[in-house]
């Protein structure tokens, strides 16, 4: 990226010309600084949604992966103003939100409540017929995933980048980044 100054208190950007294109057409003759020219080709429910910005957009950067790297990036890029898109291909938030870091520990802190209710006997607490029911504490942390995944794409948006949910494919061997 050109023409981009980032300093204590003043952060400036004058739009260059665009320099990645994303493409539908997936074999197209994609021209030169095209990065991703291939998205949805994993399967129909990762079909970009309503939302998604028409595939003739011209941005800046693009981000394959909308996970922690990806999405804080497009965050950040996009309050720079730079014009971005995030490709995701499975749910934005990537490892750490769906199946990492937040789920590990939704269930792990449910295990541990359960343990210490369970062993809280000499604390003078005795809890009769303690039940775990496993799929309510699955809903639950699938709760939690749900409104962490959703947030991610609000923010992304609202700082002015866009996302597309597909599966991203660099086919020019230069795309001159
Ligand atoms: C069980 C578990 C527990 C964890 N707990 C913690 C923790 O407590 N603290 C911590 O700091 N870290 C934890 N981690 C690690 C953390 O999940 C990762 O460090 C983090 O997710 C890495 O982020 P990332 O954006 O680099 O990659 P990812 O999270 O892997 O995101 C990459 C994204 O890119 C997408 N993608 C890949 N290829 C394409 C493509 N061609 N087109 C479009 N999209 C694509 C993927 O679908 C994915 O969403 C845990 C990991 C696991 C597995």
């Amino acid at each position: 990226m050109a023409d981009k100054t980032i300093g204590p208190g003043r952060e400036t950007h004058q739009p260059a010309s665009p320099t990645l294109t994303l493409n539908a057409d997936a074999g197209a003759d994609t021209g030169a600084g095209t990065v991703a020219d291939a998205i949805g080709d994993a399967g129909a429910d990762l079909a970009p949604d309503a939302d998604s910005p028409a595939m003739s957009t011209q941005y800046e950067t693009i981000i394959i992966g909308g996970g922690p790297g990806g999405y804080v990036a497009a965050i950040r890029l996009g309050q720079l103003g730079v014009k971005t898109l995030c490709i995701e291909k499975e749910a934005m938030g990537g490892v750490c939100l769906n199946w990492g870091c937040i789920p590990s520990k939704a269930l792990i802190a449910a295990a541990n409540l359960a343990n210490k209710v369970r062993n809280a006997e000499h604390m003078g607490i005795t809890v009769k017929n303690l039940e775990i029911d496993v799929a309510k504490m699955q809903q639950w942390k699938e709760g939690i995933v749900k409104k962490l995944t959703s947030g991610v794409a609000s923010l992304v948006k609202g700082n002015g980048s866009d996302i597309v949910m597909g599966t991203a494919t660099i086919t020019d061997p230069n795309p001159g980044i």
